[in-house]
């Protein structure tokens, strides 16, 4: 036994190399080693005769050796050990490429077991280097299911399993039991050392069930459990009263009149500003709702208080726009701007820092810079973030911890179904902006197969010729092997539209760029000198070019759903009528049918409720998207049974010891204090 954190150069066939490669994988040590979870298993428990193996599938087979393996050189880097294996039912012809050792591995007359890709057809049936194992030796390549793990270029799936076997014997038993005991009982979970071993290296289909069960239950379960101390540590907290009697002001100043939905959301918020307890709330509203009328509504108030509030923004781009409009609505009422970002120079920074300091500055727009940087505010009485979902949640937890305490306001465009919106938002009230101002239009959207590219080029150039401009959204940046050779690529697919349209000016913009290169591109494309906007979901949150009035979306079969509604959201800002084209991809009847929810709907709650009908919420705790600290296993999640139960039993549990004090959820207390402790970045 070794103790958790034993680094893993421990491990027998670990050197310098190996534990660089790992460490890509974000494996340091044996606890990482054994939390790596396989994305995939090979069932080769079943056994098949030689004559009922079918080429082109994945087979395991018992045969006999039939005469010694021969070697041939055929030519300089190509050795072939060639061998007949049979059993009373055929013959098959095992070949090994490159593996002379190959020739002295097996006995004429002895029983070896196979699993390989059968090929060759008739009566002549091949595997090409077969992985092995003597008969009466099975169980470790074949005869079990095995574990598939996601690889790095140079680490391979034998040497991964091998390092991940010796990682669980060293620590599998040590791993921490975060479920207490009566948890486990009650919603009879296997016990945490059952879990791991089984999660690798599955007894059987059954035991795997358990294991998963557990682990997810496990994650969902300290995920609640987390949310629930956050929410219980914000509603202890006295903040400060500010007074919402100047809001007339406000309201006589803004150029239109705000919705119902608009004016319940500012009233709760002032509910709780007044109170004398901090507000901790969400306000969520589909894109173009008029959440930031909200914000500059609480703005207002704190500054006409006598404080200062901090208006947080995910990107630099979304910050400078904030800056802006929120300085033409609020500057003419008196408020004195301040803008914040990590692509200022240093001395602009400190300058703008000084102003902050000294209180010369109402309301401060910034990135994320504004909470790593240690700003030092004056008498700040407000944190406003907007399209939360792109800050974790260790963020959020550390300005709760900021001295100030002051109310937060947190704003999304991302729809979240009620039942997920407990485990994400757990600590947050909730204020649902359900009205669209008016005048709003609707984007009709259409989802279309790929012999209609034809047409919507032409479509594209038409709208082009009317002055109008176009997005083509892409699902990743270069092109990979993992996800298939189709998979349109932003950078690949800007050049064939380059070709397409020699005449249009075609833009380029993905996560990968320096932050100074991609807001030239936006910036371009805002000025009206791109045609045509090729980007990764970079685009996704609040750009606003009321001249763009075409969304294409590539492999939309890629995408979820919420976030092709947010893709869609980016068009739609002006007074053109304006489109959504969904390329379908690849995905099938599946994928159609959840195109289809788009074309049949605007509004962003209920496709997500339908998202989450269609594909289960794994989706959503895999994406990556909601600023959660990594869940792992969630992410492959098909129902809400698990996370529904895992709810309940967190709830349960805090009602019993609110402060996790008692020595059998001491295990748990730890578990959550790591999950704020990791600060996750998740912007791109
Ligand atoms: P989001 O909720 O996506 O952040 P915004 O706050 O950016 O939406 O608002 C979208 C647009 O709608 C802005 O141009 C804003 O000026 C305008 N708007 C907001 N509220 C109203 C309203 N009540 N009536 C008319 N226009 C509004
Ligand atoms: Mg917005």
């Amino acid at each position: 036994m070794k103790p958790l954190d034993t680094d893993v150069r421990y491990i027998k066939g670990v050197g310098e190399a190996k534990a660089k490669l790992l460490a890509r994988l974000e494996i340091h040590t044996l606890a990482d080693l054994v939390r790596y979870f396989p994305r995939a298993y090979e069932d080769r428990t079943v056994f098949l005769r030689i004559g009922e193996l079918m080429p082109g599938e994945n087979a395991c087979v018992v045969a006999m050796v039939a005469a010694a393996p021969r070697l041939t050189h055929i030519r300089k880097g190509l050795d072939i050990v060639r061998f007949k294996a049979v059993d009373e039912t055929g013959a098959l012809e095992i070949t090994y490429f490159n593996q002379s050792y190959r020739k002295d591995a097996f006995q004429p007359g002895q029983s070896y077991a196979f699993y390989g890709k059968v090929e060759g057809s008739g009566q002549r049936k091949t595997m090409a280097n077969p992985q092995c194992e003597p008969e009466e030796r099975i169980g470790a390549v074949t005869g079990r299911i095995v574990p598939i793990y996601p690889l790095t270029a140079g680490l391979n799936q034998r040497s991964l399993t091998a390092f991940i076997r010796q990682g669980l014997d060293e620590c599998g038993s040590l791993m921490p039991e975060a479920l207490p005991e009566s948890v486990r009982r009650q919603y009879q979970l296997c016990d945490v050392a059952f879990a791991y071993e089984n999660i690798h290296f599955p007894k059987d289909e059954g035991s795997l069930e358990i294991a998963r069960r557990r682990l997810i239950f496990e994650e969902l379960f300290v995920l609640s459990a987390a949310m629930g101390r956050l929410r219980r540590a914000v509603t202890e907290k006295t903040g400060k009263r500010l007074d919402p009697a100047c809001l007339e002001a406000f309201y006589s100043a803004l150029p239109y009149h705000l919705t119902g939905a608009q004016r319940r959301a500012i009233e709760e918020a002032m509910g709780d500003m007044s109170s004398g307890r901090v507000m901790s709330r969400l306000i969520q509203g589909d894109v173009g709702s008029g959440k930031t009328a909200v914000a500059a509504a609480c703005c207002f108030v704190a500054a006409k208080s006598g404080y200062q509030a901090a208006f947080m923004a995910p990107t630099e781009i979304l910050a400078r726009q904030h800056y802006q409009s929120l300085g033409q609505m609020l500057e003419p009422l008196g408020l004195r701007f301040e803008l914040l970002t990590g692509s200022m120079t240093a001395k602009q920074r400190r300058e703008a820092k000084e102003r902050i300091a000294l209180g010369m500055a109402d309301v401060v727009v910034g990135t994320h810079a504004l909470i790593s940087e240690a700003v030092a505010f004056d008498r700040l009485a407000l944190v406003v973030t907007d399209e939360q979902h792109r800050f974790g949640v260790a963020q959020r937890a550390a300005l709760t911890e900021k001295g100030e305490s002051p109310h937060v306001l947190v704003m999304s465009a991302t729809p979240i179904p009620r039942t997920l919106a407990l485990i994400i938002y757990g600590e947050l009230d909730v204020s649902i902006i359900d009205e669209m101002p008016p005048g709003r239009q609707t984007i009709d959207t259409f989802a279309v197969a790929e012999s209609m590219r034809p047409r919507i080029n032409n479509f594209i150039r038409k709208l082009v010729s009317e002055g109008r401009q176009v997005y083509v959204v892409c699902p990743m940046v270069e092109e990979n092997d993992a996800l298939g050779g189709d998979v349109k690529s932003a950078q690949e697919h800007a050049k064939e539209l380059e070709q397409t349209f020699p005449d249009l000016r075609v833009g380029l913009v993905h996560g990968k760029m320096k932050p100074k290169a991609k807001q030239e591109v936006m910036a371009a494309f805002v000025a009206g000198q791109l045609d045509i906007l090729v980007a990764t979901t970079v685009i996704e949150v609040g750009v606003d070019v009321p001249n763009a009035v075409l969304m294409v979306v590539e492999n939309a079969d890629r995408f979820g759903l919420s976030q092709l509604h947010q893709l869609r959201g980016r068009v739609g800002r002006g007074k053109h009528k304006s489109y959504c084209v969904l390329f379908e991809g690849g995905g099938g009847e599946t994928a159609r049918a959840r195109l289809k929810v788009m074309c049949q709907t605007n509004d962003g709650f209920k496709i997500s409720e339908q998202d989450l009908e269609l594909r289960g919420p794994g989706d959503f705790f895999g994406s990556r998207q909601h600023g959660l600290p990594q869940v792992q296993l969630a992410g492959a999640m098909s129902n809400m049974e698990v996370l529904k139960l895992a709810q309940q039993a967190a709830g349960e549990v805090l009602e019993r010891d609110p402060t996790l004090s008692l020595p059998e959820n001491k295990k748990l207390a730890d578990q959550i204090e790591v999950l704020f402790s990791k600060s996750e970045n998740s912007f791109n």
